[in-house]
């Protein structure tokens, strides 16, 4: 990572902030640091960038406790296994791919009670992939009921990594799906609409996200 891999894409996210009609830095920038180093990570965060996503455990943690002594914010955004929820629980401050009733039961109950409850999205599979994580749009709601019961998490809003569609029309159809899917479930309390990547941020800006995931455009090509 150099500083201009951050200065370009925070550019590219200002740019797409004042094409939509919205306040510049009003969307979070979270660094997809999937395969970068703790120096990488230290070296990004000295230029300013605090948010990062993570999408392994067991690659996360060792970085984690590298980087103890710096003030980020660790999101978890990758898909989540069962015997992974602890970990998760204990170490992260958010979880981007919430997507079953089981998987928030054992979250809430491990956390640990003297930090504040675990900051959750629910993963919505809005391009109807068989493949993917995520829930369909029609479960949300139910979902999200049920997450509202558990003390140890606290529901903020959807998540969603569309298929990749190099039309930019695709792209914010898909991104529009997700903001309507907030909408409806008429909670001024979710605030949070977690989309857009490298490939398709500016489409995922002008539809809404709060949070874009940024991860090639700023550290490269991973390998
Ligand atoms: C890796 C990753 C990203 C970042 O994707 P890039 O194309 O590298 O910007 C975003 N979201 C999730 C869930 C990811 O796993």
């Amino acid at each position: 990572m150099n500083a201009t891999g951050l200065a370009a894409v925070l550019a590219r996210l200002h740019a797409a902030e004042a094409a939509a009609g919205r306040r510049r830095g009003e969307v979070t920038l979270l660094a997809a640091s999937k395969q970068q180093s703790a120096a990488t990570i230290r070296a990004t965060a000295a230029d300013g960038q605090r948010v990062y996503g993570e999408n392994y455990v067991q690659e996360a943690l060792p970085k984690m406790a590298a980087l103890a002594d710096l003030d980020l914010s660790w999101h978890f955004i990758g898909r989540l296994q069962r015997n992974k929820t602890r970990d998760v629980a204990m170490h992260f401050d958010w979880l981007h791919t919430l997507d079953r009733i089981d998987l928030a039961r054992r979250l809430s109950a491990q956390r640990p009670p003297d930090r504040p409850p675990l900051q959750v999205l629910i993963e919505v599979n809005v391009s109807d992939e068989a493949t993917k994580g995520g829930v369909a749009c029609a479960e949300v709601a139910a979902l999200a009921a049920e997450i509202r019961g558990l003390p140890g998490l606290c529901l903020r809003g959807l998540m969603c990594l569309p298929a990749p569609d190099p039309d930019p029309r695709r792209q914010r159809a898909a991104f529009a799906t997700l903001r309507a899917t907030l909408v409806a479930l008429g909670d001024p309390a979710l605030d949070t609409l977690s989309m857009g990547t490298s490939a398709d941020l500016e489409a995922a800006v002008a539809e809404g996200a709060t949070i874009v995931r940024v991860g090639t455009a700023l550290f490269g090509e991973r390998t």
